[in-house]
């Protein structure tokens, strides 16, 4: 077990650095205009990738860290860069999660690299699990998987909504039903390889932020895909299909439940790299704006504002660095990953805000960065389990009561 300690190592404050550099020079400069084009950012990924920031070398390098902490802080940067190219460069990484997270070796070592290519032909994944009537309530997926025992193939059917590079992604992951009665205990995950037959991107969504990244509906019509694409073997998800009809439990342990426990630190991390760029751009002005004669900041009003966002951002790198360091140390013991993505997102929209608040006329123009953050911002109480699903995991969790 890794100590706990506040104080980064070498490694760590060198990749802090590092990616410091890259979110400065690269991202922050283009990030009104890919927010402008709503379009994919293929050029800022590849250099992304030739840096060695996007693949999978670096996420390899950053979850081997004992302390669990080199992952948020990477991601704290990438995001005080913007959130919304910082989601095209991460997108990837929750495909990669999802096969990490149910899959065999094997599968890890053939797929994940997949969902990242090369510096010189990058490639995308993506993670499919939202659908049109199953947002928060994944237990009711209703895309279809059904074995075909003469052919050793899935066939996949349904819709999948707000998917993060739906469509354009190399490999897609997908969770779907293979036994409806036994809802989330009967659901598993599938890779799509590329180039599949069936698979289709739908409407691409215009959003209120993060419009870098791009998000899709996928449609999946009489998807055919190898036996070997269900993650975890067909083995393995016989016998837990078995054992949930035995116990007769219904609703728990779905796989894609299991995706979102490992990365909520890692999403509170991205809210909180929003945050603190937003609050860095308030505090800059209010020193600078005058009014009635002195610095803004000299006003209790605005200076209390500014007090209150640096302990709120502080706050929620406390939270997002314990449930990391938990996460590679003996896990979550009371949703302490649910309360750091809750906390951190929570704490984005209202720093964001105040940010807006701040620079008065000019933070609501598009002259400041901090219209853009504002509406990135929003997007943290939203995915990965929204702000209710989170107090919901943290009430049961704290009560040992099954609370609705
Ligand atoms: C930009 C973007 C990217 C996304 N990327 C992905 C992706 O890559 N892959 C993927 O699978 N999904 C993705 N999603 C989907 C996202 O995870 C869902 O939108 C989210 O889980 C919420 O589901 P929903 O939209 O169906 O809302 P609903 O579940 O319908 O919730 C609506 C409201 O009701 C509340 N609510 C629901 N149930 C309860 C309850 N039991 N108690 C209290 N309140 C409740 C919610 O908190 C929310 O306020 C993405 C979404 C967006 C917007």
């Amino acid at each position: 077990m890794a100590d706990f300690s506040l104080q980064l190592n070498d490694d760590q404050l060198q990749i802090k650095d590092w990616i410091h550099g890259f979110a400065k020079d690269v991202m922050r400069p283009a990030a009104q205009e890919w927010d402008d084009r709503e379009e994919f950012p293929w050029p800022i990924v590849q250099e992304a990738a030739k840096m060695g920031l996007y693949g999978l070398d670096f996420l390899m390098n950053a979850m081997s860290d004992p302390t669990g902490l080199t992952l948020p802080v990477a991601i704290e940067e990438i995001f005080w860069g913007d959130a919304g190219l910082g989601m095209a460069i991460m997108g990837s990484g929750l495909a990669a999660a999802g096969i990490t997270g149910n899959g065999t070796p094997e599968q890890v070592m053939e797929w994940v690299p997949q969902c990242y290519g090369t510096a010189d032909d990058v490639k995308l994944g993506a993670f499919c699990v939202s659908e049109p009537d199953a947002g928060s309530d994944v237990s009711s997926l209703r895309t279809r998987a059904v074995y075909d025992e003469a052919t050793d193939e899935w066939v996949l059917n349904g819709t999948k909504a707000w998917i993060t590079n739906g469509g354009i992604a190399n490999i897609h992951v997908v969770v779907a039903a293979v036994d409806t009665s036994l809802k989330g205990r009967g659901q598993a995950s599938f890779v799509v390889p590329p180039g599949t037959k069936g698979l289709s991107m739908g409407q691409k969504y215009k959003k209120h932020g993060i419009k870098a990244s791009h998000t899709s509906e996928v449609v999946l019509d009489d998807v055919r895909i190898p036996g070997r694409c269900l993650l975890g073997g067909k083995e393995k998800l016989d016998a837990k299909l078995a054992r949930a009809h035995e116990a007769g439990r219904t609703g728990e342990g779905q796989p894609a439940m299991k995706t979102f426990e490992a990365t909520r630190p890692a999403v509170g991390a991205q809210a909180l790299g929003v945050a603190r760029a937003a609050y860095e751009i308030a505090l800059d002005y209010a020193k600078e704006r005058v009014a009635f004669g002195k610095p803004i900041i000299m006003n209790q009003a605005i200076a209390f504002k500014l007090a209150n966002m640096a302990t709120q951002i502080d706050a929620s790198r406390l939270l997002i660095w314990r449930a990391a360091w938990l996460a590679r140390n003996g896990g979550f013991t009371n949703a302490e990953g649910s309360m750091s993505k809750y906390y951190a997102s929570e704490t984005a929209v209202r720093v964001t805000e105040d940010a807006i608040q701040i620079l008065g006329g000019y933070g609501y123009t598009r002259e400041y960065d901090v219209e853009r953050m504002h509406r990135d911002a929003k997007i943290h109480t939203i995915f990965e389990g929204t702000s209710e699903i989170q107090q919901l995991v943290i009430a049961r969790a704290i009560s040992g009561l099954r609370v609705e």
